[in-house]
């Protein structure tokens, strides 16, 4: 006798009771006030879990209890709105649906040929984004799984791009950015093996045009295949001098591409617009709708002024791809890494779609509003002191007095009890606080409790 396939297992009653529950849990994880939650170790859930995978399966009930009880409260909710770590991750109820749809649908949307349907409307959201940069009609790209390989595929298409235009004999090799550019960009430039030029930043950290052409006209414009602007660096929020580094790059024929994983998104709040001024004229740009325009995981908008370019660098070739290949269709992955795709910019436009552009604009600006109540309260506070002026909606601050350890005492307090994840980070060699605040259901409230425990008595807090 066979056993039971997947199939068969659940074309039975099982289904039902299977479908309740998912259906039911989903509900209930949309519906509430998420918990914070935290890590649990190796070694703990081992013991409480053993071995989950057995030979016949334990069914549906039990494989939800455990993740219900056991493995969901040992991750983090990046959308709890004290979760102000790293960039969180602070999806609309519309685009976390949607994704339940998405995955219930079985599209491949690598292809138009196969997905049509959402490849158009994906495109509907690229062209929101690029309307917002300001890119010309003509321009496209892809969504890509996040900002690292958003970035690697654009990188791939200037340094492809640069070769086939540089003078014989010449491979260009290297990429500028300064020191604030994502980690991404030094890791890109190792799987490329190519080479980055450090950029001396201005006094507000940012890349200018000045400071790059010297360096470009030195080491020779045309040993570079492509500059790295970063409109929002991770750490601070920092946006480069856009507009006189894109004329560098203009004057100099190099690849000028935007790094907006997290920033790009300011482009929808009219208070911030101007930082951007000089974007319109990028060869490619990424923003993360994952991270500051309520996307879930794992969403990357990847633009190109000439998708073309980035066609003849990334299309695969082989015979069983001939009959995409051979049509004049716009097929996602042709213009980044990767071949299979999931239609991950789905949710993100169904977001769009049910919200409308003018509830993004609200959105984005109700987070600047709670990061400039936070720079203002950091400064109403004597031991609290702000490290750099905001330009988003990162704010850095140091709370005078403390050691790198108390800093990391104080992280590790807060989230025992599950009151708030906010990670130190370093600055120059300095240990310092920082909030990323990309969650519209973050409030004042939260950001005074979480700076009310850096107040008079931190020995208190770090004894425990
Ligand atoms: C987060 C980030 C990246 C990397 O994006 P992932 O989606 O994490 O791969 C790249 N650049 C900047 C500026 C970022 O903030």
């Amino acid at each position: 006798m066979h056993p039971t396939t997947p199939y068969q297992r659940n074309a039975h009653e099982e289904l039902t009771a299977l479908l309740d529950a998912v259906t039911e849990y989903a509900e209930e994880r949309i519906r509430m006030e998420p918990p914070l939650d935290r890590p649990r170790t190796q070694e703990d859930l081992d013991a409480t879990l053993g071995r989950t995978i057995t030979a016949a399966g334990v069914g549906g009930a039990e494989a939800m209890r455990l993740f219900a009880d056991e493995l969901a409260p040992a991750c983090l909710s990046t959308d709890h709105p004290r979760f102000l770590s790293f960039i969180p991750c602070a999806p609309s109820d519309a685009a976390v649906m949607f994704d339940l749809v998405v995955g219930a649908s079985s599209i491949y949307a690598g292809s138009w040929l196969e997905g049509s349907g959402a490849v158009w409307a994906e495109n509907q959201a690229l062209r929101w984004v690029a309307d917002l940069v300001g890119m010309p009609e003509q321009a496209g790209g892809a969504f890509v799984p996040g900002g690292t390989i958003g970035n690697l595929s654009a990188l791939v298409a200037a340094r492809a791009t640069a070769r086939h235009r540089a003078p014989e004999g010449v491979r260009p090799w290297r990429v500028a950015a300064t020191g604030g550019a994502h980690s991404s960009i030094a890791s890109a430039c190792e799987v490329m093996d190519a080479e980055l030029v450090g950029v001396p930043a201005d006094d507000l950290g940012r890349l200018t045009g000045p400071a790059l052409r010297a360096l470009l006209e030195a080491q020779g414009p045309e040993t570079f295949f492509a500059v790295v602007a970063t409109a929002g660096t991770t750490n601070f929020g920092i946006v480069d001098d856009l507009a006189s580094v894109a004329e560098v790059c203009r004057d100099l024929g190099v690849w000028f591409h935007v790094d907006g994983a997290y920033g790009g998104a300011g482009l929808a709040a009219p208070s911030v617009r101007e930082l951007f001024a000089g974007v319109e004229h990028c060869d490619s740009f990424i923003v993360d709708p994952h991270k500051w325009l309520f996307a879930p995981f794992d969403c990357c908008a990847l633009l190109y002024r000439e998708p073309g370019l980035a066609r003849a660098a990334h299309t695969q070739r082989a015979g069983y791809l001939d009959v995409l290949n051979e049509a004049p269709d716009w097929n996602p992955t042709d213009y980044s890494v990767g071949l299979t795709r999931r239609a991950r910019g789905l949710p993100f436009w169904f977001s769009l779609v049910v919200n409308g552009t003018d509830a993004y604009t609200a959105a984005v600006e109700r987070t600047l509003e709670v990061a400039r109540f936070a720079e203002e309260e950091i400064g109403r506070r004597p031991h609290l002191e702000l490290v750099r002026e905001r330009d988003l909606s990162v704010v850095v601050f140091r709370r005078l007095g403390w050691t790198p350890a108390q800093y990391q005492a104080w992280s590790d307090a807060m989230l025992a009890d599950e009151l708030a994840f906010v990670v130190p980070t370093t600055h120059q060699g300095e240990t310092l606080a920082r909030f990323a605040i990309v969650n519209p259901a973050t409030t004042e409230d939260d950001i005074r409790t979480i700076l009310d425990t850096m107040d008079e008595d931190p020995a208190g807090l770090i004894a425990r």
